[in-house]
């Protein structure tokens, strides 16, 4: 950490008239506040601040800012207020705390919200003074040094993430490349860990086997223009991980087609001799067309000036070349900083250079937000969209989002209620894909309710958990009106009659707070028989001999409707179970075929004639076909074979019929009693967490 001394004694190195004693009361001030608060990394937290304004010494700003830096964190973070910055430290320093102290705010954000509105008075709060963003983008670089310190994964992602977001585009926008490069390496490293390890051992291989190629090229570009009577100064550099991944990503190629990893910049003494070394360097080697740039008559935005050029060596291998002056060298590192470092006679920018006059125009302008997000869509945002509402609100989803994610990402209400979208205008199914960029509209219905295939194509987790949840309390107020069924059979096998009182006793009796949850026991044969008369009436189960008392798994089948003698078969068609409405055909020379009632295949009965029917007294025993969608991993099938158990129902045919991942999809026959035992094995079916739904067919 830097100490009072070799603080103050940076600053008077530039500014010889700084005021001293007020920067020593500022660094004592930011001690005594942050007292013992530590950092993350063990250090006590006043290290920071006082890295910050090391970092401001580095660009030679003024002696206000280096204040802020080191008081950046009072207002925020300790008892300080700005009303006591003021009288320690002016009005220029307090107003300069506030504005950082404001933009910390826009950390607590959510993405959205920030991605919107907020960036723009996020710009706001910068443009009264830029100085206030330079501390900010100086606090950002300085916690992403140290951010590998914090323990959270979850923190780390985020604050990187931001920062590769918001913080890197903000520090290349005002010309800080040199902030921009580190940060952006910091945060890839971050978000990226195994790209990052890829590319950089990648790097380290190349570098191994070329035996200083950087080097050798740097001094061969010296060399040439020296030939030509130019003095330059050459640095060979490779590119940095990032920005190759970031290649590798834009043009979806792979390292080994990215040709050009080396970047060499060549500081020339007049911009005369940048367009001279220009034309050596272009008759020397093979130029690539169309890479050349000439921002020396045309500068960027943020004031950035150079020459770039890419020319091809060894047949192949391309190296990038930028040719500039000194003067635009400290320029464009440095952008904005540069034209705010301390200058002797105190010349003060009147902060209406070209690019900063931009920057305040972009502020004002609608469309800041995304265009400032535009620049790291293509890298970062790989695997990621942007998806606006009809009123232009962005929303950012991961790559194959579809109108549902999208519809839970605006509110839960809205995905709940989502029975249709417009994309872009145009109705399309719920299932599209969305592309970058695409306006979606839903189109809701307020007694819709989320449908359980829409598991099969969303991809955030917001909408899956909302899906399941919403599928799961339907299901379950299905299982409720089962359990209540059941129990009224239960209750009339009991000698007495069951009233209220009796059902409270049997509550606390099971342990259960509230009557539903005894249903759903019940409904999903949690409960025997047994167990719930017992808990009804206690000792009322002990003249039973055999437990549950399930009949044996036999056919006892009578029909009532038919002439006596008359042959009859359950069809398969529909496999009815006793309880269910039924319905005979009778053909000549045939038996009667008993359908049930909604059976599709009645539509060929035409001919035949039809019977009234309805099930004898006691009539058990039958086959019923369900159709289960399992979740396709380990153990979904075992459990659903134990439910089938539990329930004292024999397989009788099992078929995989579908499987579309992640789902696998059985069409099971089962041996069964009645319509009661095949309500109670799907309602069992259904609460099961490998069941992603279950149906008779
Ligand atoms: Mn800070």
């Amino acid at each position: 950490m830097l100490r009072q001394y070799e603080l103050v004694e940076r600053v008077k190195e530039y500014a010889p008239e700084a005021d001293e004693a007020l920067l020593n009361r500022a660094y004592v001030y930011t001690v005594q506040k942050h007292g013992s608060q530590k950092r993350a990394s063990g250090d006590p937290y006043f290290s920071h601040p006082v890295e910050v304004a090391g970092l401001m010494t580095e660009l030679k700003l003024d002696q206000q800012t280096i204040i802020t830096a080191l008081l950046h964190d009072t207002v925020e973070d300790t008892l300080a207020t700005i009303d006591d910055v003021e009288r320690n430290f002016g009005k220029d320093v307090a107003r300069l705390v506030d504005g950082v102290t404001k933009l910390s705010k826009i950390e607590t954000l959510t993405e959205n919200e920030r991605a919107a509105e907020n960036l723009r008075k996020f710009f706001l709060a910068m443009s009264e003074d830029l100085r206030v963003l330079l501390v900010k983008l100086a606090d950002r670089l300085h916690n992403m040094r140290t951010l590998h310190f914090i323990k959270s994964p979850d923190k780390r992602q985020r604050i990187a993430r931001e920062t590769m977001d918001i913080y890197a585009p903000l520090a290349e926008r005002v010309g800080m490349y040199e902030y921009m490069r580190e940060m952006q390496l910091l945060a890839f490293e971050q978000l990226e860990p195994e790209a990052y390890a890829t590319i950089t051992g990648r790097l380290a291989q190349i570098r191994s086997q070329d035996g200083g190629q950087v080097d050798a090229l740097a001094f061969a570009i010296k060399q040439a223009l020296a030939e030509a009577g130019l003095n330059v100064e050459v640095s060979g550099r490779e590119k940095h991980p990032y920005s190759i991944w970031k290649k590798m990503a834009e043009r979806h190629v792979s390292f080994e087609q990215i040709t050009d990893i080396m970047a060499f910049r060549v500081i020339c003494e007049s911009v005369n001799d940048c367009y001279r070394a220009l034309g050596i360097l272009h008759t020397t080697w093979q130029m690539i067309p169309g890479r050349f740039k000439d921002y020396i008559s045309t500068p960027k935005s943020n004031g950035y000036r150079s020459l770039h050029t890419a020319l091809i060596y060894e047949n192949s291998m391309r190296m990038e070349v930028q040719l500039r002056t000194r003067d635009m060298h400290n320029t464009n590192e440095f952008g904005l900083a540069a034209h705010w470092a301390y200058k002797q006679g105190g010349a003060r920018p009147d902060g209406q250079v070209g690019w900063l006059r931009d920057l305040i125009e972009i502020v004002d302008a609608s469309h800041d937000a995304e265009e400032l997000l535009e620049h790291t869509k293509l890298a970062i945002y790989q695997d990621r969209i942007f998806a606006f509402t009809p009123k232009g609100a962005l929303f950012q989803l991961p790559k194959g989002a579809t109108p549902v994610d999208f519809a839970f990402a605006v509110h839960t209400d809205l995905g709940a209620q989502a029975v249709g979208a417009k994309i872009n205008g145009r109705h399309m199914p719920l299932r599209t894909v969305l592309n970058n960029g695409d306006v979606v509209e839903i189109i809701k219905n307020e007694n819709a309710a989320p449908q359980l295939s829409w598991l099969g194509f969303v991809v955030t987790g917001k909408a899956r958990a909302a899906i399941r949840r919403a599928v799961r309390a339907k299901e379950r107020a299905e299982i409720v009106v089962i359990g209540r069924k059941l129990f009224e059979e239960i209750s009339e096998r009991l000698p007495s009659k069951i009233g209220k009182k009796a059902r409270m006793a049997a509550l606390d009796r099971l342990g259960m707070e509230r009557e539903d949850d005894l249903m759903v026991a019940i409904g999903t044969a949690k409960l025997s028989d047994r167990e719930v008369m017992e808990a009804l009436v206690p000792g009322s189960t002990t003249e039973l001999s055999e437990p549950d008392a399930w009949p044996k798994q036999e056919r006892a089948i009578s029909i009532k409707g038919l002439t006596p003698g008359m042959a009859f078969q359950l069809a398969d068609c529909c496999h009815p179970v006793p309880g269910d409405r039924i319905v005979g055909l009778r053909r000549p020379g045939k038996g009667v075929e008993v359908h049930a009632i909604d059976c599709l295949d009645l539509a060929d009965g035409v001919d035949a004639d039809w019977l009234d029917l309805s099930w004898g007294q006691h009539s058990h025993g039958a086959i019923a076909r369900l159709r289960v969608v399992l979740y396709h991993r380990p153990g979904t099938l075992a459990e659903m074979a134990t439910i089938f158990a539990r329930n004292h129902a024999n397989v009788v045919n099992l078929v995989l019929a579908e499987h579309d991942d992640p789902f696998h999809t059985y069409d099971v026959d089962l041996d069964v009693q009645d319509l009661v035992h095949v309500a109670r094995i799907v309602s069992a079916l259904r609460a099961s967490d490998s069941v992603a739904n279950a149906e008779r067919i």
